[in-house]
């Protein structure tokens, strides 16, 4: 009933709006000068005013003064901040850095996360000191005429406008208020934003709250101000309150340390991004070079200056000094030290020496893991690990020069549990619609933050190496060996990234399956030609013949990047001659953006992770046959008197997972291209795309067959089923039924090796590359794949697992002609679905088999019959 007064009211005051602008200059100049004499009137009368205009002195006397880069003041009473601007500080560019003290991993904010590094400057408007950031992908050529149009439709984000409180003219100080620059989102996004596609249900922050979000640190230094804010995010009610690990879902706190920073001043050279070797970068275009490549992508480095330049090999001017965190379990500490250690080897052939140092952080040191001075190798046990590892830096958006970092471990990747058990979930309704979905969204959130996940999958590697150790009745002393080769690895990895370098999945092709199975060779050799890669576990078959579990030493290709980002040079021909030699086999390289681990994203089967050797499909074909050993010999190993079927479970959880990153590996071949980034004209280069040959894909395809798709793929003792018991823990069977879900879990191992190779990419490819040198064709292809599906039991019983497997491929066939994602499918794969469908529907026809096979063949008579009838 209130609502129409109120919008007559609205209207109304819109009239007189628009009254006041028509209304003439000469009332609108009348009225200012009404308002300025009221203003000077009430100067006149009340002279005091002008000598109340308080000083800086006046307005901070109440106030602790922590005197840094930027001086606060915190108002001893309210806790409130101001925060002094000196004249020389306007127009100069510093460098913004936050990182999260502590949080809550449901929303990416987690102990140690960084939010990434940007170059803001503060500017005087009037009575306003504006926060300005600055924009960084751009480099304009100062000599160029077009410099001066270097503001062209580049956005600068004004982050804040704060009123000057006080000004000392004398010494050039403004005096702003800092509590709605820190207390607030103004530097950085904190909560994050929903992803689009999840639901109403899923857990979610409130809105920050004013009244309880608060400052829990102030620590200034010439070189940096640095401020530990908490912030308190609130909402009435919620629907999802969040894990265990949150105590309250409507008041949820996040801890986030904001530095503001210096820009260095030093001699340090900016040093440019490669195709052939892999750095992070700050992405830089040119604009003023009419290149077709004009890129100027900064690669993250640190500086390393050497103290005397005329040695060969000199120290640094100031070495790479880390710290193992004061959290850190004393029987980790040596190996962790010796890791990090490990990468001076590869700064002694990029000229310097000691150019790692490690440090201890003394129980009672003054300063945290958060201080951005220190480069921390922290150590948490988080009950939701957000990441495997985690080896994060910031650097000067506008060099590239790496300014700090840590390295974050969590200890549940030392211990024997599993984190993630799909034996016990139900397969949802497969659909291929979903096919892209779910992996781009994790993969862009993981892109963000340089999320590694080389933890997650070296724990996996561990627990088999484990299980297979207890199966062979290895000492302690040897799992002893397993863990700290373990440990090693996940340390050098994660230092690598530190030091600016990205995966190399592609570098696990050092060695054939017959050198990684023998003890004499393979020994104080590395594994892989790069520690940043996510290989498979080196577990022999013949378990005489084993050597080391993991890569332990630099490879070949971290020397060389190394040498690319490190060693001091003058002209681009030195580092052009380091490239030079990217053609080496053994340099070989290829990042995430290449990797296959996803269904449909990538082409190069080298490039993958949980693989090992230069021939992949033969490797994991006897990683799957030491599987299938291990799991016959499960049940009787595994029969402790008095404890439960919990390490039972584990591990044979973790058996299968092992198979299935195996057969994922394997079917990376078919419609594979090899894939070369050598410059032309490069000597060892050859073309860029090179399909994988005839003889592989077959190979692969047989391999599918008979270890993923037949009849026997998912046979295990009986006796196994009975005892897959998980440990009951208060109400943790409400969430589903407890026993295994063996079918879904057998159903997924081969629906997502199905995924990648009817995958549209997939199929689009292998026609296309028939026109470059793929042999492997699409129809022959097809017919192999129904044929591996099909054959084995046509004129038997079909038992459950291939049921399942024939009804959920036959699916697939249909929705790549009916399906809301049939567009995405060439005519050539289409006809080959109708091809394929035929021929399961006179397979289907024979009826021979038992009962549940018959009914099975009228389930597959019933769905293409009904397809067939939609197809036009
Ligand atoms: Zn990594």
């Amino acid at each position: 009933m209130t609502f129409k007064p109120q919008s007559k009211n609205k209207v109304f005051f819109v009239l007189l709006l628009l009254f006041a602008f028509l209304a003439t200059p000469d009332a609108n100049a009348q009225r200012k000068k009404r308002n300025k004499d009221k203003k000077g009137d009430t100067e006149k009368v009340a002279p005091k005013k002008k000598s109340t205009e308080k000083s800086i002195a006046d307005l901070t006397k109440k106030s602790k003064k922590i005197e840094g880069l930027f001086t606060i003041y915190q108002d001893t009473i309210t806790g409130s901040l101001q925060m002094v601007v000196t004249k020389e500080q306007l127009e100069k560019e510093f460098i913004y850095f936050s990182q999260i003290k502590d949080g809550v991993s449901e929303v990416g904010a987690f102990r140690g996360a960084y939010r990434g590094s940007k170059i803001f400057t503060l500017k005087k408007y009037f009575n306003k000191i504006e926060f300005v950031a600055k924009n960084t992908s751009y480099y304009f050529d100062p000599n160029s005429a077009l410099s001066k149009s270097a503001e062209a439709n580049i956005s600068e984000g004004v982050m804040a406008s704060l009123k000057i409180e006080a000004t000392d003219k004398e010494k050039g100080l403004y005096l702003i208020k800092a509590d709605a620059i820190f207390l607030k989102e103004t530097l950085s996004q904190i909560k994050p934003p929903r992803f689009p596609g999840r639901g109403p249900f899923s857990f979610s922050l409130g809105n920050l709250d004013k009244g309880k979000t608060k400052i829990n640190a102030i620590k200034n230094y010439p070189e940096n101000t640095d401020l530990v804010i908490e912030y308190v995010y609130s909402k009435p009610s919620v629907l999802n309150g969040g894990s265990n690990a949150v105590t309250d879902g409507r008041n949820v706190t996040i801890k986030v340390n904001h530095s503001l920073i210096q820009v260095p001043d030093n001699t340090y050279m900016a040093r440019y991004d490669d195709p052939r070797v892999g750095y992070f970068t700050t992405q830089v275009t040119n604009m003023t070079t009419p290149s077709v490549t004009p890129y100027k992508d900064l690669i993250h480095r640190w500086h390393l200056e050497k103290k005397d330049p005329a040695a060969a090999v000199s120290e640094p001017v100031e070495p790479i000094t880390w710290w193992i965190e004061n959290t850190t379990p004393l029987e980790y500490r040596e190996t962790i030290k010796e890791g990090v250690l490990r990468w001076n080897i590869a700064f002694e052939k990029a000229g310097f020496k000691n150019a790692m140092v490690v440090k201890v952080q003394p129980d009672d040191a003054e300063w945290d893991a958060g201080d951005v001075r220190y480069n921390v190798l922290r150590w948490t046990s988080s009950p939701r690990p957000p990441f495997g590892g985690y080896g994060p830096s910031f650097v000067n958006p506008r060099t590239g020069q790496i300014l700090g970092a840590d390295v974050m471990l969590e200890y549940v990747h030392q211990t024997n549990r599993v984190i993630y058990d799909k034996l016990f979930e139900t397969m949802s309704a497969f659909s291929y619609e979903d096919i892209d979905k779910a992996e781009n969204e994790l993969q862009k959130f993981n892109k963000q933050y340089n999320y590694c996940s080389l933890g997650h999958l070296m724990h996996e590697n561990s627990v088999f190496g484990n299980t297979a150790l207890t199966l062979m009745n290895a000492s302690e002393d040897e799992k002893e060996v397993l863990r700290n080769e373990g440990l090693t690895h996940l340390i050098m990895h994660e230092v690598g990234h530190t030091l600016g370098l990205n995966h190399n999945m592609k570098s696990s092709q050092l060695h054939s399956p017959a050198q990684l199975a023998d003890k004499n060779y393979i020994q104080g050799k590395a594994l892989t030609g790069s520690v940043m890669d996510y290989e498979a576990i080196n577990v022999t078959n013949d378990r005489t013949q084993q050597g080391h579990y993991f890569t332990t030493t630099l490879g070949p290709y971290d020397l060389w990047a190394i040498e690319f980002g490190y060693k001091p040079v003058t002209t681009y021909k030195e580092l052009d001659d380091i490239l030079k030699r990217s053609t080496e086999p053994e340099l070989i390289f290829g990042n995430d953006a290449d990797d296959m681990r996803s269904p449909g994203k990538a082409i190069d089967p080298r490039v993958m992770v949980g693989d090992l050797s230069n021939d992949q499909i033969t490797y994991s074909v006897n990683r799957i046959n030491l599987v299938n050993e291990m799991t016959a010999k499960l049940r009787t190993k595994y029969s402790d008197y008095g404890k439960s079927y919990q390490e039972l479970v584990v591990a044979y959880s973790i058996l299968q997972g092992q198979k299935s990153s195996a057969l994922n590996v394997i079917s990376r071949f078919i419609g594979g291209i090899y894939v070369d980034r050598a410059m032309q004209g490069q000597v060892g280069g050859t073309q860029p795309y090179t399909p994988v040959s005839y003889a592989d894909q077959k190979r692969a395809m047989k391999a599918l067959k008979d270890y993923l798709f037949a009849p026997n793929a998912n046979d295990v003792p009986k006796d196994l089923y009975t005892h897959l018991a998980r440990q009951r823990r208060g109400f943790n069977f409400f969430g589903g039924p407890e026993d295994p879900k063996i079918h879904s879990a057998a159903l997924r191992r081969q629906m997502g090796v199905l995924y990648h190779i009817l995958h549209p990419n997939t199929l689009q490819r292998i026609v296309d590359s028939e026109l470059y040198g793929n042999e492997y064709k699409l129809p022959e292809y097809m017919r192999d794949l129904n044929k591996a599906i099909f054959n084995a039991d046509i004129n038997t019983s079909v038992n459950s697992f291939r049921q399942n497997l024939q009804l959920a491929y036959t699916d697939m066939l249909i929705q790549m002609l009916t399906g809301k994602v049939s567009g995405r499918f060439s005519n050539v794969a289409k006809s080959m679905a109708i091809y394929n469908l035929k021929t399961i529907r006179r397979f289907a026809a024979n009826n021979l088999g038992d009962l549940g096979t018959k009914a099975h063949k009228m389930h597959l008579k019933t769905l293409i019959d009904n397809a067939m009838k939609e197809i036009k």
